[in-house]
């Protein structure tokens, strides 16, 4: 974790996200000083579990829930501010301390209303199988130059202006879709004149504060969101998300330089899930995915959506350990296979006689694709008390150490159930 060599340490989903990154972030958190949020907007979900108490976040980096930890939104977020001031109040009534130590990036874009009507009526995003919460619709209006950033709350005229601007595209492509429905820029202004009054105050230059808190010698946490195959560039496009979700992601929505990153830990899971359409070459066939979806609890946080299960992938995890440059892993659920009689690692792809070990950006090249297996045998007790590595049976051992070689990264960090303390690795 931290010590004096890495300071700022960047946490990145390594599968297709669900990893359980919000447990790992969280404990990280709590040593941190500075955690902050550097894409994605309010379709993230984290459930963190505290004592018997969870909550899930969407948007508010898990940190806020440590006294004294600063939390910070950074400019490669599209930012919700409804749903944020729903999980503040939200946090203010379970007794969590806000005040004073969360900061929004004033160059964030806002995802507004007229976002969420395009993402529900466009078949666009049903075919990408999005969260509809307008986040896609919103980082278009940002590469466009038509998004509405938090600055631009401070000058009215010149946010009527933009807004209207934006309202007006939004309504060209209801009207291309076939929608009845229609954005309104009044209204849509006039929310925008209650909202701010309580953004302004949160407003920042992130980056610049954060570089000052590394230059104080600050621990700070970049959290990923979603994860490093759903990357608009790295992943399995178009079935991706609509930002940078990678490492390198993380100094561009931040604010810092690459160089500032000391670095970087992948979580995944100890098998695969995904969710919404797009390559899964490990899949499961029933009876064992409704059986290992259900002893994983794999429904989305957010959205309560069915996730897909599938055996464990290196060859997506060395690629995500690529891309990321990860300088470690945390493997997660490793509890779910307790029970399983075997397990299979995929360490290639045979696609029709010839074995690929390096994931294709040309995605048909997955078609017809048969995943190469190694078989472990599984370990049939509960590794829930685990607190060592020496404490896991040595099939489990046996497994991850395929897995630490194969994706060519140590592994740091194994979670062995849903608790804060069920986690072998912390100092
Ligand atoms: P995230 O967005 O990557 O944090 O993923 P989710 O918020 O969907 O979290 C995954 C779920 O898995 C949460 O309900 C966690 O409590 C749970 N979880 C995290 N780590 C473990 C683990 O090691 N074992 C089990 N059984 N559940 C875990």
């Amino acid at each position: 974790m931290f010590d004096s060599k890495r300071r700022t340490i960047v946490v990145v989903g390594a599968q297709w996200g669900d990893e359980g990154k919000g447990k790992l972030v969280d404990v990280i958190a709590e040593r941190a000083d500075w955690v902050v949020r550097y894409q994605g907007g309010a379709n993230a979900g984290h459930t963190v579990h505290i004592g018997e108490r969870s909550f899930v976040l969407h948007q508010i980096p898990s940190g806020i829930l440590h006294p004294g930890v600063r939390c910070a939104i950074g400019n490669g977020v599209v930012l919700d501010p409804d749903t944020l001031f729903d999980e503040i109040d939200e946090l203010i009534q379970d007794g969590v301390d806000v005040e004073g130590r969360l900061y929004v990036s004033d160059r964030s874009h806002l995802v507004l209303p007229y976002h969420k009507m395009v993402d529900g009526e466009s078949s666009a995003s049903k075919v990408i199988g999005t969260t509809g919460r307008g986040i896609g619709p919103a980082y278009e209006d940002k590469v466009a130059r038509r998004g509405v950033r938090v600055v631009d709350l401070r000058h009215p005229a010149r946010l009527a202006e933009i807004v209207e601007q934006a309202v007006d595209h939004a309504n060209a492509q209801l009207t291309r879709f076939g929608s009845a429905k229609r954005a309104d820029a009044g209204e849509t202004l006039a929310l925008l004149e209650r909202l701010a009054p309580r953004l302004l105050p949160l407003a920042e230059d992130v980056g610049l504060a954060i570089h000052r808190a590394q230059r104080s010698g600050a621990a700070v946490l970049l959290e990923g969101a979603q994860g490093s195959l759903l990357d608009i560039d790295h992943g399995t496009y178009p079935f991706v998300t609509s930002s940078n979700t990678t490492s390198g992601g993380a100094a561009i929505g931040a604010g810092i330089a690459p160089t500032a990153i000391d670095a970087v830990l992948g979580v995944v899971k100890a098998y695969t899930t995904r969710v919404g359409n797009g390559p899964l070459p490990t899949e499961f066939e029933e009876p064992l995915h409704s059986q290992v979806r259900a002893l994983g609890n794999e429904f989305g946080a957010t959205t309560g959506r069915a996730r897909r299960c599938g055996w464990f992938d290196g060859v997506v995890v060395r690629y995500a350990a690529r891309i990321n440059g990860l300088t470690g892993l945390a493997v997660t659920k490793l509890d779910v296979l307790d029970t399983l009689d075997e397990l299979l690692v995929c360490t290639g792809y045979d696609v029709k006689g010839e074995v690929f070990t390096e994931f294709p950006g040309d995605l048909t090249a997955l078609d017809g694709v048969r995943p190469v297996y190694e078989r472990f045998p599984g370990w049939k007790r509960s590794t829930a008390d685990a607190r060592e590595m020496t404490d896991l049976p040595n099939e489990a051992r046996a497994y991850l150490s395929r897995i630490e070689e194969l994706v060519e990264a140590p592994i740091a960090y194994v979670s062995v159930g849903t608790r804060r303390d069920q986690i072998i690795g912390l100092e």
